[in-house]
C-alpha cells in the first residue's frame, strides 16, 4: 500500500525509518523504500488484510500514485462488508487495477460490491508476446464525448487466447498495452477476441477522470 497512518492518523508515504500502522487492520506495517518499487508499505505478515487484494506489483503502485492521496486506498463498507478501493473519487466512483488474472466470480463480486466503478487490466504480456494487437484504424468515429477532443476514430484490436473471464466484465474498462497507452474498450466480441475502442494516453484518461468526477463535483456557491 503507498499510505500508513501515523500516530496523529494522517496518511504518510513510506520513508526509511518511518512508522505506521494499516488505515484498515490496525496492525503495524513495514516501510519497503527500495530502488525497483515506489515506496511503500506492507503488512509484516505475508496476508494482506482485504481478501481481494493481491500481491502488490510496482504497477499497481505506479498507477496509484498519480492520484492524490485522500482518494487513494479508501476502504468502503457496505451491508457489513468491507474492502479496499484503489481509488474512489468523489462520488464513490472507483478505480480497481488488475495485474492478474481474475475469475468471472471475482469480477462478478466486485462489481456488485462496489457498484460504479472501471477496472483498468495490466495487459503488458500479452501486449509484449504480440497476442494482442492493435490491427487497424477503421473510420467509425469515436463518440465517447470525454476523449472526443484527442480521438477521431475507432481502433480495432486483437487477442489471440484472451483472457476469457474479460468477456463477462459489466462495467467499462480499460487495458494497459504498455507503458503510459491504454486502450479504452467500447466493444468487444463474446469470446474477447476481437475488441473495439480507443488507444489514449495515461494523462489523457486521468485527466478525463478528474473533469468528470472532481470538477463536475465543484461547486461555486
Ligand atoms: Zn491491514
Amino acid at each position: 500500500m503507498l499510505y500508513a497512518l501515523d500516530h496523529a492518523g494522517q496518511k504518510i508515504n513510506a520513508s526509511p525509518k518511518a512508522h505506521g500502522v494499516c488505515p484498515f487492520c490496525q496492525e503495524k506495517v513495514i516501510a519497503k523504500c527500495g530502488e525497483i518499487k515506489i515506496w511503500h508499505w506492507a503488512h509484516t505478515a505475508k496476508t494482506e488484510c482485504d481478501a481481494w487484494k493481491e500481491h502488490e506489483t510496482a504497477w499497481h503502485l505506479d498507477w496509484k500514485a498519480h492520484f492524490p492521496a485522500r482518494y487513494t486506498e479508501v476502504a468502503i463498507v457496505r451491508n457489513g462488508e468491507k474492502h479496499i478501493a484503489d481509488v474512489c473519487l468523489p462520488g464513490n466512483f472507483v478505480i480497481e487495477f488488475q495485474h492478474s488474472p481474475i475469475s468471472v466470480e471475482q469480477i462478478r463480486s466486485r462489481e456488485n460490491f462496489y457498484q460504479d466503478m472501471l477496472w483498468v487490466f495490466d495487459v503488458q504480456e500479452a501486449f509484449k508476446d504480440q497476442r494482442l494487437f492493435v490491427y487497424e484504424k477503421t473510420e467509425i468515429p469515436c463518440k465517447d464525448s470525454r476523449y472526443a477532443d484527442f480521438i477521431q476514430f475507432v481502433d480495432i484490436a486483437y487477442w489471440k487466447h484472451s483472457r476469457t473471464s474479460l468477456s463477462l466484465v459489466k462495467k467499462e474498462h480499460l487495458l494497459n498495452l504498455y507503458d503510459d497507452i491504454l486502450f479504452n474498450v467500447l466493444w468487444h466480441d463474446k469470446k474477447y477476441t476481437k475488441i473495439a475502442g480507443e488507444t489514449i494516453r495515461q494523462h489523457v484518461f486521468i485527466d478525463a477522470l478528474y473533469n468528470q468526477h472532481i470538477l463536475g463535483q465543484m461547486t461555486f456557491s
